[in-house]
């Protein structure tokens, strides 16, 4: 784990609904980072915000380059959103566990639900170069707020899923799992603890390896304030350094408070 400064080579809105932001930074350092792990922010100017953000790694460059997307939900975020390029962010990572590794020619179902998207497409990139075959399901309100197709890996097989059937199969990301599940050796995913919260009930899943990436609200990143403690069957665990990966099955959902509601 390093701190860098890295500068910005483009920021653009990406996905009009929920408002998220595609951000490229020059970050050599932090290109070794693997999907699922992590990276805290510094935003604004001087202490105006001392507890930095954390955003997955969205993606990574073999020219030094690392992509976060987010959406814009309060003050850091958007203070992230009126960067340009040539600015400088100050950056703390890679942080977290992240995914494993998966086995070649295994069959992998990864879940994106809303900005879950944002570690999803750079496991898709990890997964396929690491020879296995990868179903993505993408899953959205609306069509605004669909990952764009050409931006995606070649060779991943994609579903979308919107709320509203403006693109895509029409209903919840969720809605398909057991559908899609049936061939997976294992299954991948991020999105919000309802999404999570419906997958653990869903006897298809039963004794497959579910792994998904839990968001908190996270204090220090470095696992010392405990202020995202989760409880699991293995007793307590820190989101920021025992995951924010975890099993699905080792956590204890009714114990589980979601972050307080978003903006938008
Ligand atoms: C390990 C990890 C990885 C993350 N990766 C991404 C990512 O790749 N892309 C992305 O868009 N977001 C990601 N998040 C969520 C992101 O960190 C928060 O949205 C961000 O910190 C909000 O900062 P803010 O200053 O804009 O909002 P604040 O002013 O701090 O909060 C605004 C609103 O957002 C809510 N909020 C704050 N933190 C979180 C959180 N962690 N999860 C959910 N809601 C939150 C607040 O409760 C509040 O209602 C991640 C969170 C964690 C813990």
């Amino acid at each position: 784990m390093i701190q860098v400064k890295a500068d910005v080579s483009s920021n653009i809105l990406l996905l009009p609904d929920p408002g998220a932001w595609l951000l490229r930074v020059r970050a050599p350092d932090l290109v070794h980072a693997r999907a699922g792990q992590y990276v805290m922010v510094r935003c604004g100017e001087g202490m105006e915000m001392p507890l930095r953000r954390p955003l997955t790694v969205h993606r990574t460059s073999a020219e030094g380059e690392i992509q976060l997307l987010y959406a814009v939900v309060g003050r850091g975020t958007e203070w992230l959103a009126g960067r340009r390029e040539g600015d400088a962010l100050d950056i703390i990572g890679p942080l977290g566990n992240g995914f494993d590794a998966v086995p070649p020619s295994s069959r992998v179902l990864l879940v994106a639900g809303g900005m879950g998207v944002a570690p999803m497409v750079s496991l898709a990139c990890q997964s396929l170069a690491e020879g296995a075959f990868v179903t993505l399901v993408i899953g959205a309100g609306t069509v605004a707020g669909i990952y764009p197709d050409n931006l995606l890996p070649a060779g991943v097989s994609t579903i979308i899923t919107t709320e509203d059937g403006s693109a895509g199969r029409k209903g919840m990301a969720t809605d398909f799992i057991e559908e899609l599940s049936r061939d997976a050796d294992r299954v991948f995913a991020c999105g919000p603890l309802e999404m999570y919260r419906k997958m653990a009930g869903l006897s298809c899943l039963a004794g497959k390896p579910v792994r998904l990436l839990l968001e908190a609200v996270l204090g220090c990143g470095m696992g010392a304030c405990l202020s995202c403690t989760i409880e699991t069957k293995s007793g307590p665990r820190k989101v920021c350094k025992d995951g924010p990966v975890f099993e699905l099955s080792d956590i204890l959902w009714d114990k589980i408070t979601a972050p307080p509601a978003r903006r938008r």
